[in-house]
């Protein structure tokens, strides 16, 4: 039995309760040292949370099992930080799960621009059924993502079970906001995505992300959605 079903209700409330008071380390420290190999985090490459949170388990254990969804629509500087920041933060366990269909794959079986018509179906496809693959065998996951980024996302738990995965999710930095979060990389010197600097407040596909909108609003112009479907 893995450790996931084994932690009850009771025991989530009582988690929370007591993380609400506690640091993102932590958290983080309990996180490690309760699931240990079980561990899973998603490094997106994108937002400035994801790589303090990379940062911060690299320090605890630079083995922790990373994975990244590649939808192969990710801008160009996502893959160059995803290059720096490997060695700089020293990650020693990176895997990379992509879509069961190629762009041409995609476009043959449900249309071209996928995007621009179904968003939803396209988010399924290209991240969140290779992100079910990437957390097989896993017990939990490690997100960064914070109660202060939509409405959404508002009362985000620090930790929960996830149903969708199957693994306890925990956000560590759930009560972080901005300015922790970029105090946190300027002062350990930890990369990041360059789009960041230049407008983009949250960066996703190319196809999907426009610079010089706060929160997420920045993403799926057009449509009724701020998720890709992987914290919902
Ligand atoms: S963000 Fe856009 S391009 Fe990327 S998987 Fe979702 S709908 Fe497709």
């Amino acid at each position: 039995m893995s450790i996931a079903t084994r932690l009850s209700n009771d025991d989530i409330a009582r988690l929370n309760q007591q993380f609400e008071t506690a640091t993102a380390g932590e958290i983080l420290d309990w996180a490690v040292e309760t699931f240990d190999d079980g561990l899973a985090t998603a490094a997106s490459f994108g937002g400035p949370t994801g790589m303090v949170i990379l940062h911060m388990l690299a320090v605890r254990d630079p083995g922790t099992y990373v994975f990244v969804l590649d939808t192969d629509y990710l801008f160009e500087e996502t893959y160059q930080t995803m290059r720096r920041s490997i060695d700089s933060i020293g990650l020693t366990n990176v895997n990379v799960f992509r879509s069961k269909l190629s762009h041409e794959q995609q476009a043959a079986e449900y249309g071209a621009a996928l995007w621009m018509r179904d968003p939803d179906l396209c988010c399924e496809l290209r991240k969140v059924e290779p992100n079910r693959r990437a957390l097989e065998g896993k017990a939990a996951w490690v997100s960064g993502l914070r109660r202060d980024q939509s409405d959404g996302r508002s009362d985000a738990p620090i930790v929960s079970w996830n149903d969708r995965f199957g693994v306890v999710k925990i956000n560590p930095l759930a009560n972080w906001d901005e300015k922790q979060t970029w105090d946190y990389i300027m002062k350990h010197k930890v990369p990041y995505n360059p789009l960041l600097d230049q407008g983009y407040v949250s960066i996703g596909c190319y196809n999907c992300t426009v610079p010089g909108v706060q929160g997420r609003a920045g993403r799926w112009q057009g449509f009724d959605k701020d998720e890709c479907g992987l914290h919902t």
